[in-house]
């Protein structure tokens, strides 16, 4: 079970700080190892004794809070699987999960309650609310720690019972229920932990949401495991973020694309003291090799990267920090007890030849059950092989080494030429005077789909106009991948896990 797995060594490990408060202020809340391990006992006993039991889906639906993982292992040790929620969803959205996901309980926390009562009219009921904090209204998790009831003893089969079912992203279609079980998440942890070995004595920035599968894995299981010290932060602000990487000493940063781009380009890092970091893991969505690079000459630090998805617990792909000089642009190497396959893209039967861009396909413990409720996307995705086909395009060196160009879906496809979009993206970044752009492919007036780049300008540069930008790419591209429309817009609108949301830009009047 997953809270053993996560929390076994908790109670030895006493006095340690397990989670802290990150979000400034005084009296800054501090949870110990001692506390994680007694509290979310006494919880899952206070759970039960409400009536969770086995197989129930409980929705967690909160920002980042030191009781987020108390929460979640209380919940899985009641028997529960946890969908969590985004903290940010309208009540429609997180009625629709409810449905979707047959939930029975929601967690909340007082200044979300609201939107979770809506929801839970919207889903049809559920059997109770209960708030992390206390408002009330609703039974709180705290006034279970004086419960008397007995601690839970569910038996928990890990091969067949489901810890999480996250929501994918939601970023190329509706989000799906993503059924992980105990021993998929766990698995994935093990086959994680020797390549970024985290301990004792390391302080972790959780920024990301823990509700996403990679916020859950490396801000919250991972570290939790190896009696690490996780400092949470609510929301991301740079400077509050970097504020508490000097405050609290931080010793890794797992973060997105958006914050490796921050971390590279904005003036207001050079006003922080940074120097107890030790390495940057990028993660979620493309990361250019150049920008990546800017980064680690700014910080002087290696800057790496993984690869995964909800699906897959969540990883595949990792560039170990002992690797001393890793390729640029490489999102890893296959982690142990996994397999990986290039589908060719035109016959998707067939392997693409060695070192040819393809499908990457996965098969190995992590891949999912499945998605709840889907099977015919479940099939879609999972062959009767038992191979993942995760919709994304690869290409593995001599070495090893895989690098993902983009998804299968976002392809440009300009007269029978493929574009992908991450590669003119990266170019664009690395001009001075443009501080974030994102690419999409539109039709032009023949018909044809072709490049148009949406650039935030940088402030206090030059200002740049639409020519400048096309001009800028076409001097370093082959003529099909040239960029032909220009929009500047104030900001790329990105999902919370780092993602750009490209269909938001095509919605655009
Ligand atoms: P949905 O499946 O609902 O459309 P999503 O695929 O964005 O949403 P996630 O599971 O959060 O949901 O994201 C997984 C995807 O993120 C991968 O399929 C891949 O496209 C992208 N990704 C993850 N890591 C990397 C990486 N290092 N480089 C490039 N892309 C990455
Ligand atoms: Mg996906």
């Amino acid at each position: 079970p997953i809270h053993d797995a996560v929390l076994g060594e908790a109670a030895a490990r006493g006095e340690t700080p397990a989670l802290i408060d990150g979000n400034g202020g005084p009296g800054a809340l501090t949870l110990t190892y001692a506390q994680v391990d007694a509290f979310h006992r006494r919880v899952a006993a206070g759970l039960a004794e409400a009536g969770v039991r086995k197989g129930d889906v409980l929705a967690l639906h909160s920002p980042n809070t030191v009781l987020f993982p108390v929460a979640f292992y209380a919940a899985t040790r009641a028997g529960a699987s946890v969908t969590t929620i985004h903290p940010l969803a309208t009540a429609e959205e997180f009625g629709k999960q409810l449905r979707d996901s047959a939930a029975r309980w929601i967690v909340t926390v007082s200044a979300l309650a609201d939107t979770a009562r809506r929801a839970a009219e919207l889903a049809g009921g559920v059997a109770e609310i209960f708030v992390c904090d206390t408002d009330g209204e609703h039974r709180s998790l705290q006034s279970f720690l004086a419960s008397a009831a007995p601690e839970p003893d569910v038996a928990i089969d890990p091969d067949e019972d489901i810890a999480a079912l996250p929501y994918s992203s939601g970023t190329t279609g509706v989000p799906k229920g993503v059924m992980l079980t105990h021993r998929s998440i766990g698995t994935n942890l093990n086959q994680l932990e020797p390549l970024i070995p985290m301990g004792p004595g390391d302080r972790i920035l959780a920024v990301l949401p823990f509700f996403h599968i990679y916020g859950l894995t490396a801000l919250m299981n991972a570290p939790l495991r190896k009696g690490a010290t996780v400092v949470v932060q609510t929301r991301f602000e740079l400077d509050a973020f970097l504020g508490a990487i000097q405050e609290h000493r931080i010793t890794g940063l797992y973060v997105a694309p958006p914050i490796v781009l921050a971390l590279a380009k904005h003036p207001a890092v050079d006003a922080y003291d940074l120097s107890s970091l030790k390495y940057i893991l990028s993660a979620a969505a493309p990361l250019d090799a150049s920008l990546a690079e800017a980064c680690r000459a700014r910080l002087g630090l290696p800057v790496r990267q993984a690869y995964g998805m909800t699906e897959l617990s969540p990883g595949t792909h990792v560039v170990p920090l002992a690797v001393a000089d890793p390729p640029p642009g490489a999102v890893g190497k296959l982690l142990p007890s996994t397999e990986l396959r290039i589908l060719s893209l035109d016959d998707p039967s067939k392997d693409a030849a060695p070192g040819e861009e393809g499908e990457v396909a996965i098969r190995g413990p992590q891949v999912m059950k499945g998605y709840f409720g889907r099977q015919e996307a479940t099939d879609a995705m999972i062959d009767a092989d038992g191979w993942l086909h995760t919709g994304d395009i690869g290409r593995v060196d001599g070495d090893g080494w895989l690098y993902v160009v983009d998804r299968v879906k976002e392809l440009i496809k300009y007269k029978g030429f493929q574009v992908a979009p991450a590669e003119l993206e990266a170019l664009l970044l690395t001009h001075t005077a443009v501080a974030d752009a994102a690419v999409i492919g539109v039709s032009d007036d023949d018909g044809n789909e072709v490049p148009k780049a949406f650039v935030v300008r940088q402030p206090g540069e030059p200002e740049l106009t639409e020519d400048d930008v096309i001009t800028f790419v076409a001097g370093q591209v082959a003529p099909y991948k040239k960029i032909r429309r220009v929009e500047f817009i104030d900001a790329v609108p990105k999902a919370a896990s780092g993602k750009i949301l490209r269909r938001e830009l095509r919605e655009r009047p």
